[in-house]
């Protein structure tokens, strides 16, 4: 079994990294939050006392950070110069494109393969190791990258070079605000029309207006019992998560030349309501703010 370090242990790297350990991987942990690496030791992780100390003789790193700057920061403070001749590294947060290739040809200048892995899936696919990743790097990362990715989730996506998986997660998450919004407008509507929320369900969700946003994450309560409108928007996927990748993705756009004028608008609007206080909240209650509640 592999000797893994592990840094960022939050909502998502703890439930990964437990996972890890049930797979017999031997974990190191670390975090600057020591309730964090508590949670991961009980869980059968030996504690690290920094970045270094962790990489040091592992044959995996993995890190799960909030944001680009943080992953530039323990990748240059210490995974670079710190990590074992032939480890491999593996980066699971979402992050820039920019960032994730500016490490990525950093790992490759000092002879290190790399792969940048974001997740799909959420708290719930990081307890149950049902993640998707989405994989960028070179083919033969990420067939090493594979087997440990699957322990931790359900599908494994190569998609192509280094950056290519936070470009994916980017491209993914803008059609999701995207369409969670039309979701709510069209609810919302549908409402004021005297047309009943659990009739639009049943026919949108087999007609062509039918989407995730709809059927897992239907933004009104009734149709669909497990989505967080039953519960009065309890993340789930929050508010100010849609806005960071929302962000993401217009950098990119901006980056690259792409016109997404309905991913603008879309970030806009997530900006509207998180900057009114409502960040904790799921995304899909951003329909209050739709309905003029
Ligand atoms: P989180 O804030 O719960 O966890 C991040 C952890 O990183 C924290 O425990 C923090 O203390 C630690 N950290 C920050 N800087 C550090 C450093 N320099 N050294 C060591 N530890 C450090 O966030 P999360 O929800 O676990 O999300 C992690 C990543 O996964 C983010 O990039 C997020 O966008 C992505 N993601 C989250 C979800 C979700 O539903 N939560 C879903 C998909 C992807």
């Amino acid at each position: 079994m592999a000797k893994i370090a592990f840094i960022g242990l939050g909502n998502m790297g703890g439930p990964m990294a437990a996972n890890l350990l049930k797979a017999q991987h031997q974990v190191a942990a670390f975090d600057l939050s020591a309730k964090a690496v508590e949670a991961a030791v009980a869980a059968g992780a030996s504690r690290a006392a920094d970045v270094a100390t962790a990489v040091k003789g592992a044959e995996v790193v993995i890190t799960m950070l909030p944001a680009g700057k943080h992953v530039r920061e323990v990748y240059e403070g210490a995974v670079l110069g710190a990590a074992a001749k032939g480890a491999l590294l593996i980066d699971c947060s979402t992050i820039d494109v920019d960032s994730a290739r500016h490490v990525a040809a950093a790992a490759a200048k000092v002879g290190l393969d790399m792969v940048d892995a974001p997740v799909s899936g959420g708290v719930g696919g990081a307890v149950a190791g049902t993640l998707t990743f989405m994989v960028g790097g070179p083919e033969t990362a990420f067939a090493r990258a594979k087997p440990i990715l699957e322990k931790m989730g359900r599908n494994i996506v190569h998609a192509g070079a280094s950056g290519n998986g936070q470009a994916a997660k980017i491209c993914n998450n803008m059609m999701l605000g995207i369409a969670m919004l039309g979701t709510c407008e069209a609810f919302t509507m549908a409402k004021r029309l005297g047309l009943d929320a659990q009739k639009l369900f049943d026919i949108a969700s087999t007609s062509s207006g039918q989407s995730w946003a709809l059927t897992s994450y239907c933004p009104v309560p009734g149709p669909v019992p497990a989505s967080p409108a039953n519960r009065d928007y309890a993340a789930g996927f929050t508010a100010a998560m849609m806005l960071k990748d929302l962000m993401l993705a217009q950098d990119a756009a901006r980056a690259v030349g792409a016109s997404t004028p309905m991913g603008a608008e879309a970030a806009q609007l997530y900006s509207l309501f998180v900057n009114a206080g409502s960040g904790a909240v799921d995304c899909s209650g951003i329909i209050k703010m739709i309905d003029g509640r």
